[in-house]
């Protein structure tokens, strides 16, 4: 199973801003993008959940096209995407929040179903489970991002794609995403994380591509992108990556990831 975009160019008003990108995602992996403020991530990752319509080039799920596709029917066949700035609807409740992420299969869903869905993605975000009813404006920054994720999840998506899901985090919080992101690796999704945190995104990523200017100009395995020195000097040095006054911080925490994760797998 296999997400892939093909000399995918994609813009706004007819301008390409990403262009001729090749990309793969296959089942249960984590590919990350990395790249500095307006390299085209979120754009690239619009194009791929059809947000922004391609320009050019091809999307290929399982080897058939879908670029024509709209984004209602890519997630009914199996790609979610979880937007930058979490866009929780906070008059709504928690609950009626997380039955919009399965909106697009609401016709073949029964109420019963529904509600299993919900207790089925509220596992990993116990703190909903508590407020399901309340709106969902109440949730805090971190809490809120969660439920995005939780509405992603509603559509038992097969590829999910996440966009900045760490920015504006605590560094508690912030290492809490990245282990619940593994964690839905560990349960077959593939997920295609574009994060301005490059080097934690990095260490959890099977494999990861730079986005420079709408191109992709280094692509390689997590670790081993850690390891390049123009990446270093690019994305990992003294000030880069998120909360940059944070860097020592966040090598800290991503050394402690690692310790958590290479206790869990073989890598
Ligand atoms: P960030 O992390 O800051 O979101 P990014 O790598 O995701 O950065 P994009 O948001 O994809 O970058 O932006 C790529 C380019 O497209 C930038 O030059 C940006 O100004 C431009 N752009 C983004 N959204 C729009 C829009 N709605 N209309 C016109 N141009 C846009």
């Amino acid at each position: 199973m296999t997400l892939e975009a093909r000399s995918l160019s994609a813009g706004y008003a007819g301008r390409a801003v990403v262009h001729g990108i090749d990309l793969a995602l296959e089942a249960g992996e984590i590919v990350a993008l990395v790249g500095a403020n307006g390299a085209g991530k979120s754009t690239l990752a619009k194009s791929i959940s059809g947000l922004l319509p391609a320009l050019s080039g091809r999307i290929l799920l399982d080897g058939k096209p879908i670029e024509r596709a709209s984004p209602a029917e890519r997630v009914r066949l199996g790609i979610a995407h979880v937007p930058e700035g979490r866009q929780v609807f906070s008059g709504l409740s928690i609950a009626e929040n997380l039955r919009l992420g399965a909106w697009v299969h609401r016709r073949a869903l029964s109420e019963m179903e529904m509600e299993r869905r919900i207790a089925r993605v509220c596992e990993a975000f116990p703190v909903l489970v508590e407020r399901l009813q309340h709106p969902g404006g109440t949730l805090s920054g971190g809490q809120q991002q969660m439920l995005a994720i939780a509405r992603g999840l509603m559509a038992e998506p097969r590829y999910l794609i996440l966009d900045e899901p760490s920015l504006g985090l605590s560094p508690i919080l912030v290492v809490e995403i990245f282990r619940m992101i593994e964690a839905l690796r560990g349960r077959g999704i593939a997920i295609l994380l574009s994060e301005q945190n490059a080097r934690m995104s990095l260490a959890i990523a099977d494999r990861a591509y730079v986005i420079e200017t709408g191109r992709v100009t280094i692509e390689g395995a997590g670790r081993e992108l850690l390891r390049r020195r123009e990446v270093i000097e690019r994305y990992l040095g003294v000030g880069k990556g998120v909360g940059a006054s944070d860097d020592a911080r966040s090598a800290r925490l991503t050394e402690g990831l690692r310790r958590i994760f290479s206790s869990r797998r073989i890598s």
